[in-house]
């Protein structure tokens, strides 16, 4: 019977190149150095990388506090479940929300209007271009975490992370934009209030959003009732937005 032998290479050439290539780091694994912890959850980690990603680590680090000798910190401030995916981030260069559905890759992107999402499959030739979110797996819950990561990211000078999560959330505008789900004005209201005031990226997303789809906003509902009660907002959505009726 003949002997099963490796594409190249002795058996004893690949088992040394297995033993002396560079092992990735992962989140909780048995070379964890250090833990952070948020509400009642602990995540064991490496020190190396959170000085490598953040510089708010970096920084804790240099200090040499406490948090150094204790080998560990206490984020107590911060929800469990996003700092998992901040850490994931860190670790990964992405995160993967829970749930959601893949936009598909095949057809033409049908999400700029309600009416062209709602008409006859064969639309005009003008509006088939393929969607920029194609293969993309998105849930419209997705837009609140993608909004607190971005806070978080910001707090943690993460900036690499702070473009992932500001896609993430023009993404799930792009596909769900009048979707119940996506709770709009508690979006708004977290985005407003929990990323710095000159920081513009999450909140142009949205106010771009509501000048492209003024549906959303101009009679009533919780988006209306947001807008009245922050009235710079309510100025930056109406500006460039011309009421159709009173246009020629
Ligand atoms: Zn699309």
């Amino acid at each position: 019977m003949a002997k099963i032998q490796p594409d190249s290479g002795t058996f004893n050439d690949i088992t040394d190149k297995v033993l002396t290539a560079p092992k990735k780091l992962a989140l909780n694994d048995a070379t964890a150095d250090f833990a952070v912890i948020c509400e009642s959850r602990c995540y064991m980690v490496h020190r190396r990388v959170l000085e490598k990603e953040s510089p708010y680590f970096e920084g804790m680090f240099r200090f040499n506090g406490v948090e150094v000798d204790d080998k560990k910190v206490k984020l107590s401030d911060v929800d469990m479940y996003l700092m998992k995916h901040v850490l994931e981030f860190m670790y990964n260069s992405e995160y993967t929300l829970p749930s959601g559905t893949v936009v598909p890759t095949t057809g033409y992107c049908n999400h700029t209007t309600a009416a062209l999402r709602d008409g006859p499959l064969r639309g005009p030739a003008i509006f088939k271009r393929k969607c920029i979110c194609s293969g993309k797996t998105l849930s419209p819950s997705h837009l609140m975490m993608h909004i607190c990561i971005y806070a978080i990211a910001d707090y943690l000078g993460m900036a690499a992370l702070k473009t992932y999560a500001y896609q993430g959330a023009t993404d799930v505008l792009h596909v769900y934009w009048d979707d119940e789900e996506l709770e709009l004005a508690d979006a708004l209201e977290e985005a407003f209030t929990s990323t710095p005031e000159d920081d513009r990226c999450i909140r142009d997303v949205l106010i771009s959003t509501l000048k492209e789809h003024p549906g959303l906003w101009v009679d009533e509902g919780n988006v209306h009732e947001w807008l009245n009660d922050n009235p710079k907002e309510l100025e930056e959505v109406e500006s460039d937005w011309v009421v159709p009726w009173f246009s020629s």
